[in-house]
């Protein structure tokens, strides 16, 4: 909430900078105002110090010069917080930004030809992202779990100005979070194709504004949001931790709020469980509508597979398609990556029947994975008693022989036997994933080595697989 004030309190320094302008406009006339103080914009206020900046070092001096001191005396005049006024140089500001968003006109559009001149910008095309034409509302199959996001996303497409705003689409992986922010994206290129729609992962965000920093070419950054109507962000998690990228993306986030723009975002969790995220963006992401997308249901997966069959022209009976919507509950690309390769397998066999033992025979890889549940916590616990070591030393920092080589064993096993990352399986041992995959390395020459270790990998296999 501090944040909140604190945001207030920018804006009404804004303010004050606009009436401080028009003053100056009398006082110097409009040519001198529009060469060395228009420019001009107001960067930050803090403890008194107001900082003003100018786009070139040459105009900054020229301004302290022949300015400072009158403008210091005017804003001492209407606000007695401020104690010294001090000149900076920096590209464009976010006020600019709010500036241009409230009085752009409706120029180019996003997916159409670019018209910045700057070299980043223009470099910058491989970054936009081609939206998935399959990625439809009408492909959206609707059931319990995602029925309230897609009547959200629905909603927001629809409206022809701005309704909830934001819309914050959460879910675990693979749930239709991108599906439904490239189909409200496609929805209003086709109805409204006035307005300029920008979507783009968190990802290429912080990317791009690295890359503005790198190249000091922040201007051309800021620039591309100006002409936007709806923005989109998937993703959001990927800015946790990143701070001053979240400082940008809270800037461009308020500048189009502001402008009354609509925003669309995603993430992988709610905005208050997001980590590494600052709580002022945190509570701006809660500020509108937010909206998950649940775990599937028997239902919506069986619904799922058979809308798919029919897109991939194939015949599923109901007993498979009952099958694999029992056995394939983690989320819905995985369902629709084992229809695929159904699909794939019958077509190269000139359209051989679909069965369930085919099925089974198929995708014998992708089921054995599912039913094994191992989890690191049981390889661990295995792997320490079939050494005789204790669970606590096998994640201590200690590197006597007894003790590290049970350690490298668990983690190729993890490694083997769950679908845990690199970095995942390291955090268990609190190692990083190099020495994980190290270990994975070591283990595999091992084996070929030395019977007796190939031995007893294979008995722990066994007794962790049942
Ligand atoms: P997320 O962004 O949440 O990780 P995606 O939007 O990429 O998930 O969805 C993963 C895959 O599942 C995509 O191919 C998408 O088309 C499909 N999908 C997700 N939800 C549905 C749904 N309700 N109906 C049809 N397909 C869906
Ligand atoms: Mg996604």
């Amino acid at each position: 909430m501090a944040e909140e004030a604190r945001y207030n309190e920018d804006l009404s320094i804004h303010n004050q900078w606009d009436e401080i302008c028009n003053q100056l406009k009398m006082e110097f006339g409009v040519t001198a105002f529009d060469s060395w103080l228009k420019p001009l914009s107001v960067s930050s206020f803090d403890n008194g110090v107001m900082r003003i900046c100018a786009p070139t070092a040459f105009m900054k001096n020229w301004v302290i010069a022949h300015y400072s001191d009158r403008i210091h005396k005017i804003w001492e005049h209407k606000n007695p917080d401020i104690r010294q006024v001090e000149f900076i140089v920096e590209n464009t500001t976010s006020r600019d930004l709010l500036d241009k968003i409230k009085s752009s006109p409706k120029p180019h559009s996003f997916y159409g030809p670019r018209t910045f001149n700057s070299p980043l910008a223009q470099n910058d095309d491989a970054w936009i992202t081609k939206l998935n034409p399959a990625y439809t509302f009408e492909n959206f199959v609707v059931g319990k779990t995602n029925e309230f996001a897609y009547a959200a996303a629905h909603k927001v497409a629809e409206s022809r100005g701005v309704s909830f705003n934001p819309l914050f689409l959460y879910s675990g992986v693979g749930l239709g979070k991108t599906h439904l922010l490239h189909a409200i994206a496609q929805y209003i290129q086709q109805n409204d194709p006035n307005r300029h729609v920008l979507y783009m992962s968190a990802e290429q965000f912080l990317y791009k504004f690295v890359n503005a920093l790198r190249y000091k070419d922040t201007a051309a950054f800021k620039e591309q949001f100006r002409a936007v109507d709806v923005l989109m962000i998937d993703d959001v998690q990927f800015l946790a931790n990143k701070e001053k990228t979240q400082d940008e993306f809270f800037y461009t986030f308020n500048s189009l709020m502001e402008g009354g723009r609509q925003i669309i975002l995603s993430a992988d969790k709610s905005p208050n469980d997001l980590d590494g995220i600052e709580n002022r963006l945190k509570s701006r992401l809660n500020s509108g509508l937010v909206a998950d997308i649940m775990p599937t249901d028997f239902d919506l997966r069986l619904g799922i597979l058979h809308k798919k069959a029919e897109q991939l022209g194939i015949a599923l009976p109901q007993n498979v398609a009952e099958f694999l919507a029992q056995k394939i509950a983690s989320n819905i690309r995985e369902l629709e990556g084992s229809l695929k390769r159904i699909a794939a397998h019958s077509q190269l066999l000139s359209g051989r029947e679909i069965t369930l033992d085919m099925t089974q025979d198929v995708l014998k890889d992708m089921l054995r994975s599912i039913d094994r549940k191992t989890t690191i916590d049981e390889i661990q616990k295995k792997v320490a008693e079939y050494f005789n070591i204790s669970v606590k030393e096998m994640q201590s920092s200690r590197r006597a022989r007894n003790v590290a080589r049970p350690r490298q064993i668990a983690m190729y096993l993890a490694k083997q036997l769950t679908s845990r990352s690199l970095p995942e399986i390291g955090r268990k041992f609190d190692r990083d994933h190099t020495t994980v995959m190290h270990a994975v390395r070591k283990v595999e020459e091992l084996v070929l080595e030395d019977t007796s270790m190939a031995e007893s990998i294979e008995a722990l296999r066994r007794t962790l697989e049942n």
